[in-house]
């Protein structure tokens, strides 16, 4: 099958080529996929898309007069596709379902550890020759509580992690995952986890419960100086509401790798453009907050497993048979 694959990184092609192995004709495009950049799929079978790719109604339909077949998410998240056009259109949708809990996991206790201990300003200041310790003070993982927001795959390898430095969990999730209490895990209300939990860390999907589920109420409910992470989805965090909490001391720290404008702006090397996002460029003031560019996937384990999993997918779709990770309205 001849697939288009939009919003090529190097890295992408890297491991899409070596998990392809010669068996479809992959063409690497670096634009994302909107209605100006569908014609790219020309001669087509199936594309290649990622979480910026957009494939609303009218792409859906810019693809099928292209005589696209399918659609291969090489991600977990499939908002950016109009399932129901992609139906009506006839076009296959399969995404990565899973690929590594744990590098996401691992990567949100990076983030609780560098911004507690503020590794990222010892890092510039020692390399700039300054070797006070003013401004660095941490404290003790251990023996903290630490609240868990959603205790799925991810959720549940970050209690584990947590659980390794001593600290206290507190989970809470719409269901509850037993491997989370069988290590001691103690599943509460929001309002207790946000009352007693020193760090807070986010594991949840998306959706229109969870939509700023972290807010001006919910922070004011938080324990003063709490830390606060987030690997999930920039939106589970009103921003704005945040930002006043940083100023105020509410929030004692921030650690973010996903951002809610963070389109057009994450993965992209803006070094030498003006950053016209304000509020990101305020975030960016904080000395005790770091951000980082949806990077919590990206361990050679994931990519390998992700590269894999499309592939295998574009194979199902190639002989005609059921695939597994296919994805419905
Ligand atoms: P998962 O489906 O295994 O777990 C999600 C958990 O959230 C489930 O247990 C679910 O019951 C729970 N949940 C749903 N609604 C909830 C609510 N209203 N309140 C509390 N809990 C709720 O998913 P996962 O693989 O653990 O991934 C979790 C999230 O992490 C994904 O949805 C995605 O947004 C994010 N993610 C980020 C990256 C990254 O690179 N930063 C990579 C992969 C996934």
């Amino acid at each position: 099958m001849r697939v288009v694959v939009f919003s090529t990184k190097p890295y992408d092609r890297g491991f899409l080529e070596a998990a392809n192995q010669g068996r479809h004709d992959l063409a690497f495009q670096e634009p994302h996929l909107s209605v100006e950049t569908a014609p790219l799929a020309a001669g087509a079978d199936a594309v290649c898309l990622f979480v910026h790719d957009h494939a609303d109604a009218a792409v859906i339909d810019a693809l099928a007069a292209l005589g696209v077949r399918g659609i291969a998410l090489r991600c977990a998240g499939y908002n950016n596709i109009d399932l129901a056009a992609a139906a009506r259109r006839g076009l296959a949708v399969s995404r990565v379902p899973a690929y590594s809990p744990h590098g996401v996991a691992e990567h949100a206790a990076a983030l609780l550890l560098a911004v507690d201990r503020r590794i990222h300003r010892a890092y510039d200041r020692v390399r700039d020759g300054n070797f006070s310790l003013d401004g660095l003070l941490g404290f003790d993982l251990y023996g903290k509580t630490v609240g868990v927001i959603g205790t799925g795959k991810i959720g549940a390898c970050f209690a584990r992690i947590m659980t390794g430095f001593g600290c206290r969990v507190l989970a809470h999730d719409i269901v509850e995952n037993p491997a989370v209490r069988a290590l001691g895990a103690e599943y509460v209300p929001l309002d207790r986890l946000f009352a007693e939990a020193h760090v807070i860390s986010l594991h949840c999907p998306l959706t229109p419960q969870t939509h700023h589920l972290i807010g001006a109420a919910a922070l004011a409910r938080m324990r003063k100086g709490v830390f606060l992470i987030n690997t999930g989805r920039g939106p589970l965090i009103d921003t704005t509401a945040v930002i006043r909490a940083l100023k105020s001391g509410r929030l004692g720290g921030l650690a973010i790798d996903v951002y809610e404008e963070e389109e057009g702006v994450f993965y992209e090397d803006l070094s030498a453009a003006i950053l016209a996002d304000d509020v990101l460029a305020r975030l960016l003031t904080f000395p005790n907050v770091i951000v980082t560019s949806h990077q919590a996937f990206f361990t050679r384990e994931a990519m390998t497993a992700i590269a894999e999993t499309t592939l295998a997918n574009l194979d199902d779709l190639a002989a005609g048979r059921p695939c597994p990770n296919a994805v419905r309205a």
